[in-house]
């Protein structure tokens, strides 16, 4: 796994997670990919402020599509399914990743008031949840542009609001960033096993792996992803039954 392929993926949940931005709810998405195939097996958005349900996390919508496609018993498939998400997930969603035994997550910005991945808790690798189904986590994946879908948001929150709170009442900030502790998600060889020894640095200062902000994922309407995303689950599905055809012969 390169950081190449790290980012390809989340350029997808990006998207997905602009999309949602623009259908009014917190631009939050994710996807998730199985990992021998490279394919995406299935996706998910914010649904929170749509459904009314205060458990509608992106999360949680991706594990509902491959439970209704893979069955709710079947837990397997989660041991080599990678999720990618564009915001750290939350204790609730970091816990049920777990019980189910997803093999890794990756993710762009962090959650610092409900962060299940090492932000608030380390639910991945504690020993209370299901200490056998520990998973590894990349922190940090174009954490920018998380960020920044989060500000769009909440600027544009602020000024439909009625009256609007003077203290968030601020010019979009497109220029500062907090910085990113990547220490408290990740130790150094596991830095070192995700990226070149060139990123080192990034880990030692606190920043991140691009200062660059790729404006052009997030600053257009993303109005073809879930097209794009259903075509590419169907084709993850094709792809599985003709291996399984396979097998049997
Ligand atoms: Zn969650």
């Amino acid at each position: 796994m390169s950081l190449e392929v790290f980012e390809a993926h989340m350029r997808t949940a990006i998207k997905l997670a602009r999309y949602a931005l623009d259908h009014e709810e917190t631009p939050v998405a994710c996807i998730f990919v199985h990992s021998p195939s490279n394919k995406i097996v299935a996706y998910g958005m914010n649904d929170t402020n749509k459904s009314l349900t205060g458990i509608a996390h992106a999360e949680f919508m991706g594990i509902s599509q491959i439970q209704q496609k893979f069955g709710v018993h079947n837990t397997e498939i989660f041991s080599e399914i990678i999720l990618y998400v564009t915001v750290e997930p939350c204790i609730m969603c970091a816990s049920a990743l777990k019980q189910l035994g997803i093999k890794r997550v990756v993710f762009g910005c962090s959650n610092d008031r409900f962060g299940g991945n090492g932000s608030i808790l380390s639910i991945h690798q504690d020993t209370c949840t299901t200490p056998s189904n520990n998973y590894n986590i990349v922190p940090g994946i174009l954490r920018r542009e998380a960020i920044m879908l989060l500000r769009y948001f909440y600027v544009r929150e602020n000024e439909n609001a009625p009256k609007p709170r003077a203290k968030s009442n601020r010019k979009l900030d497109v220029e500062n960033f907090p910085p990113m502790n990547w220490s408290k998600y990740i130790n150094r060889e596991q830095f070192l096993e995700y990226f070149d020894e060139d990123n080192l640095r990034h880990y030692d200062d606190m920043t991140d792996l691009s200062r660059d902000v790729e404006w052009g994922l997030i600053d257009s309407c993303q109005d073809d992803i879930l097209e794009r995303l259903e075509q590419d689950c169907e084709s993850f599905e094709l792809h599985r039954v003709k291996k399984l055809k396979t097998d049997v012969i």
